[in-house]
């Protein structure tokens, strides 16, 4: 099936910059939000970003077609020729459902709906609709037109067809569009959040600091460090997604305690100034380190900590284990592991090529040494052991 035409539902973070991911790949798109001040919201984004497109470049031909293809509407009388809907409306299962449920009514009967949910089941989204055969995660990283990533994840109704249109057409918007099994935060989100939870311990056993672990994550592979990056998702945020991870997965996903205490305290990071960094008041940029975060140390008490000293490849460790599990799960093929982190993370290298650098024998050896002074965050993946049994030093 071709997708002659899309509709985005949802006109905010993300449905905007979808819409202009689809535009600018000339595919028609209504835009639909609750009421018109909404809609005119999502619209003056598109055209912020179509207009700094002619700043770089684009010639102002061309964005002005590519605005043309923007329908706005707040109701779905003109979803009757729509090929794929994508749903970016908040992460309430409520909300989705009742959106679903009005696709459904006005959508002809081969339309897919794509779901741009971050951790909502895509079984249990399909369920609410009449078609669940049809139904498919389109995970869009933020901001969508610039991110190079798209996780396609089916639920366990979704057929064959749907997905490889679903991934077709993401490749056409010149995405990595890559397949991924459903699971809890999805394939990307969940290596990352074993990553940032990771740099929280080391900071909270204090033989680090803030600006010592970014550096040290910066220089190794990221383009930012894991502690600037959670003031800039919130600390809020952070802790509820770190929640719903431990609440899916169990103890090795168990939140550091310094996350919850940011929260209580209202550090929640940008967003109101003051994080694991502080802010400046007028200009919103970045001043240093927080002051406070020692005191908090302080107050939470010193988590025990290995003896031996800290090393940069500790940070990615757990992420490396999670990789092996999800190798195991068979979350994704093995040689889209390292693209997709790449592309949804902007990291350099990938935790499976990081594992083979470090040798994957040695990363067992450290992974069960950590795992005696921490537990369970560090339990070893049975498959990391049984590659090192099989004497394979390296994944790829
Ligand atoms: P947002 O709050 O910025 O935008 C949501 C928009 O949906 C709002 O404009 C709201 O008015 C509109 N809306 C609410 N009910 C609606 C309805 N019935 N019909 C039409 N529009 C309706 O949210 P967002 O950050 O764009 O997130 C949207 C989805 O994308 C969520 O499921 C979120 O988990 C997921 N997501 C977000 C990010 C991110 O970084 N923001 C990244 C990946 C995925």
């Amino acid at each position: 099936m071709e997708v002659s035409k899309a509709a985005v539902v949802g006109a905010g973070t993300m449905g905007s910059t979808i819409a202009v991911a689809l535009i600018s790949r000339g595919v028609p798109v209504v835009l639909k939000d609750v009421d018109q001040i909404t809609v005119n919201k999502g619209l003056a984004t598109i055209e912020r970003l179509l207009k700094s497109r002619v700043d770089k470049g684009l010639s102002g031909q061309v964005a002005a077609k590519q605005r043309a293809l923007v329908q706005p509407a707040v109701d779905f009388s003109s979803f009757g020729d729509v090929d794929l809907a994508i749903e970016a409306v908040p992460e309430s299962i409520d909300l989705k459902r009742q959106v679903l449920q009005d696709l459904d009514d006005h959508c002809h009967t081969e339309t897919i709906f794509g779901t741009n949910t971050s951790s909502l089941s895509i079984t249990q989204l399909g369920a609410f609709t009449r078609r669940p055969e049809k139904v498919i995660g389109l995970h869009f990283f933020n901001p969508a037109h610039l991110m190079k990533l798209v996780e396609v994840i089916p639920g366990l109704e979704t057929s064959d067809e749907t997905v490889q249109v679903a991934l077709e057409f993401c490749r056409l918007l010149g995405k990595l569009s890559v397949r991924v099994e459903e699971c809890a935060s999805f394939l990307v989100n969940r290596l990352f959040g074993r990553y940032v939870n990771e740099a929280l311990y080391i900071l909270q056993e204090g033989q680090m600091a803030v600006e010592q672990i970014d550096e040290a994550a910066c220089d190794y592979a990221m383009p930012i460090g894991p502690l600037a990056l959670r003031d800039m998702n919130g600390a809020d945020v952070g802790l509820s997604v770190a929640q719903f991870n431990f609440q899916e997965y169990g103890e090795r996903f168990s939140p550091a305690p310094l996350l919850a205490e940011l929260v209580k305290r209202n550090l929640l990071g940008q967003k109101t100034l003051e994080g694991l960094y502080s802010y400046d008041k007028q200009t919103r940029k970045r001043i240093g380190s927080n002051p406070f975060i020692a005191d908090i140390l302080i107050h939470l008490g010193k988590l025990h900590n290995s003896d031996e000293k800290f090393d940069v490849e500790r940070l990615f460790l757990p992420m490396i284990n999670e990789a092996f599990l999800v190798m195991q799960e068979k979350i994704c093929e093995v040689e889209d592991l390292d693209p997709a982190l790449m592309a949804g993370l902007g990291m350099r290298k990938g935790p499976l090529t990081i594992a083979s650098e470090i040798g994957l024998a040695n990363c067992l050896i450290r992974i069960e040494k950590l795992c005696k002074v921490h537990g369970e965050r560090f339990r070893p993946a049975p498959l990391l052991r049984r590659y090192v049994w099989a004497k394979r030093n390296s994944v790829y």
